[in-house]
């Protein structure tokens, strides 16, 4: 009985949310209901963001910035929009990835998925945020210029020697490229051996310079 009537009062209690704030009530990151601000964040989410920028690369990698770093609630965010389908979240962190005006891009291009993982996952996040960058910058975009050949285990488990080794060749580029200054635009970036790939395989075919924009930047060590 006392569980069919907290039941009821737990079911009472969402209609009285509803009907308090009607329409979106979950915060974009974190998904609980909560009173939003304008960015549709909660309190917690909103405090925990820290923008990023620039952050230090190495060749064949000519620069990367990144929107934000990688802790609090767009931890939660950025596995919302890889796995439960939340590309509604591809322009929030393109909104804040700011493009140095020295880059002078010519092309965006999505750091690609595999084309069986693409079909498993039924779309590349990577290609959600570049197509929210490259409206924002009014910059082209063009996905078949780079493609993923090698079918890579994820990244996740392995150390900064296994995921260069991993990636490696992974990756080939359209002679299309050559004389190109590139955007490279991936989720996260950890190690950056995934975007070095991609900027090996670029230069390969002629490309002339590689940038890169992430939504996230996760440092290597814990500060
Ligand atoms: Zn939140």
């Amino acid at each position: 009985m006392s569980r069919f009537i907290r039941r009821a009062a737990v079911s009472a209690g969402a209609l009285l949310i509803e009907a308090l704030y009607p329409g979106r009530v979950a915060c974009a990151l974190c998904n609980r209901e909560a009173i939003l601000n304008e960015q549709n964040l909660c309190a917690s989410c909103a405090a925990s963001l820290q923008p990023c920028g620039i952050v230090p690369s190495s060749p064949p990698l000519d620069g990367l910035v990144a929107a934000y770093r990688y802790k609090g609630g767009v931890i939660a965010g950025i596995h919302a929009l890889k796995y439960n389908k939340q590309t509604r979240l591809a322009p929030f962190f393109a909104e804040a990835i700011d493009l140095p005006p020295e880059w002078r891009i010519d092309v965006v291009i999505p750091v690609p998925l595999h084309p069986f993982k693409k079909w498993l996952r039924t779309y590349n996040q990577s290609e959600r945020i570049a197509s929210s960058l490259a409206r924002k910058w009014s910059l082209p975009t063009r996905d078949s210029l780079l493609r993923r050949t090698r079918f890579t285990r994820t990244q996740t488990a392995l150390d900064e020697f296994e995921r260069a080794k991993n990636v490696a060749r992974a990756f080939s580029a359209s002679p299309a490229v050559k004389g190109l200054r590139v955007l490279l635009v991936d989720d996260v970036t950890t190690t950056q051996s995934t975007l070095l790939a991609c900027a090996a395989a670029l230069k390969e075919a002629g490309a002339s310079h590689i940038y890169a924009a992430c939504a996230c930047f996760a440092a290597k060590e814990p500060e």
